[in-house]
């Protein structure tokens, strides 16, 4: 449905006024403009979209076919069920087919575009105009507050009203794209609650002791079994199989940027660099006994790391049937359950998402609207959800922006 472009002064409220024009303020936006509402879209940044032109290399990994609640990290693990129930990876792939983008599944379920994420951004764009919204940027907002039934937005050039006010302003990561905590300050300004935001999605560092004997390795990329978090506890334990990347300060990758959502400080993590299965059966291969252990690992894992395993468990040049079996059981151990302390994050400006964020208990999971004061709603990743690597972040923003977008209602 198209709708008529809503003139941008008005002396009548607007319907909804949107405060961050990113992956979830945008495409909140052009629903509820296509729905008819009266729709303001305000950002601080010159130039919309960073974090769409700049996500998964340059392509956008804008969904994963397979993406559902276990994907996702909340204190309330049931919140997103039905946002995410409502608004599908596979609508949204309708969505990018009607705007004829050529994407390509990479791993596991991920979509990317084939050429530039700029094709999404010109999507939600599109999808704005249609829906008549208005998008003003950049423009910085001063002050929020409630006045009788309305919400009243000042910015530098005067205030505007509007019956609904939707925060979607996002998460901290990359401070230099313009990445503030305004969702979380205005929620707290309402007494809110907002869980404590960490980086996530994020590089970990190893100590100098620990990286030590990995300097040689900066670079090697390797598949692994990486287990971290505590049962029970906060957002619980996690495993993932995928490949760990050596750097210069510690370790990173798909692997190691899955765990660090499930980390905390001083916790430590625990890395397969085989299964177990796989390394009985090479550790018990008779036709290997007369071959160094550097050699028999190099049959599974790549020279450089066989050879930095075999001095970590002291059985550098070893013919493998000269290792004794307590030798065996230390490079048994590094192999399959390594226990490894991080000595912490790279931070947010190498983070990708924002763990933590508004208390999805104070919120309902229809309209994104906060339980507690009627017509406010937050959506994206300002809110306590947070999803895996593979397109579930932006799984994520459409899905929230949809329901609160259903939700908003026409003055
Ligand atoms: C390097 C990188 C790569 C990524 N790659 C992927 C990927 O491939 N797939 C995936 O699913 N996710 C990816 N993500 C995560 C994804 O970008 C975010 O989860 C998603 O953009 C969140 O959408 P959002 O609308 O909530 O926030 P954003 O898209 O960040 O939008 C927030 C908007 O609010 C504006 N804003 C902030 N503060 C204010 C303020 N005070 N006043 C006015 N406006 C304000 C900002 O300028 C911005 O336009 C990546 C993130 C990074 C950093």
């Amino acid at each position: 449905m198209t709708a008529p472009a809503h003139p941008a002064s008005s002396s009548k409220p607007w319907d909804a006024i949107i405060i961050g024009a990113g992956a979830a303020g945008l495409f909140c936006a052009g629903v509820a403009g296509q729905r008819g509402l009266r729709v303001l879209v305000l950002d601080h940044a010159r130039i919309i979209g960073e974090k769409i032109r700049i996500s998964g290399g340059g392509h956008c990994n804008f969904t994963n076919l397979h993406s559902a609640p276990g994907n996702f990290l909340s204190l309330n693990e049931h919140f997103v069920k039905g946002p995410l129930a409502r608004y599908t990876p596979a609508d949204f792939v309708s969505l990018v087919k009607r705007h004829r983008i050529a994407f390509h599944e990479k791993h596991r379920g991920q979509l990317f575009c084939d050429g530039s994420a700029r094709a999404i951004i010109e999507l939600l764009q599109y999808e704005c105009a249609q829906g008549g919204v208005t998008l003003r940027h950049p423009v910085t907002v001063n002050a929020i507050r409630r006045e009788g039934n309305l919400w009243l937005v000042q910015g530098p050039d005067g205030s505007e009203r509007s019956q609904a006010l939707v925060l979607a302003t996002g998460g901290l990561p990359v401070p230099a794209l313009g990445a503030t905590d305004y969702a979380l300050s205005l929620a707290r300004q309402f007494s809110i609650p907002v869980v404590p935001p960490r980086p996530a999605l994020v590089p970990l560092a190893l100590t100098a002791q620990a990286l030590a004997p990995f300097g040689e390795l900066s670079g090697l990329s390797v598949p692994v079994i990486l287990s971290a978090g505590v049962a029970r506890q906060r957002y619980g334990h996690a495993r993932f199989e995928e490949d760990l990347l050596v750097t210069h300060k510690g370790l990173s990758g798909p692997a190691m940027l899955q765990a660090s959502s499930y980390w905390q400080e001083g916790e430590s993590l625990e890395l397969a660099w085989l299964s177990e299965a796989r390394w009985e059966a090479l550790a018990n291969d008779e036709s290997q006994r007369l071959k160094h252990a550097e050699g028999l690992l190099a049959r599974a894992l790549p020279q450089r790391l066989a050879a930095v395993l075999c001095q970590m468990a002291g059985i550098a040049g070893k013919r493998w049937a000269e290792v004794g079996k307590k030798d065996r059981a230390r490079l048994t151990e590094l192999l399959t359950r390594w226990s490894v302390k991080p000595a912490g994050t790279l931070g947010w400006k190498k983070a990708e998402v924002m763990l933590g964020g508004v208390d999805t208990r104070a919120l309902d999971s229809r309209s994104l609207m906060a339980r507690e004061h009627p017509d406010l709603h937050f959506i994206g990743e300002c809110v306590d959800v947070t999803g895996h690597l593979g397109g579930h972040n932006f799984q994520w923003a459409w899905a929230s922006g949809f329901a609160c977008a259903q939700a908003l209602k026409s003055g």
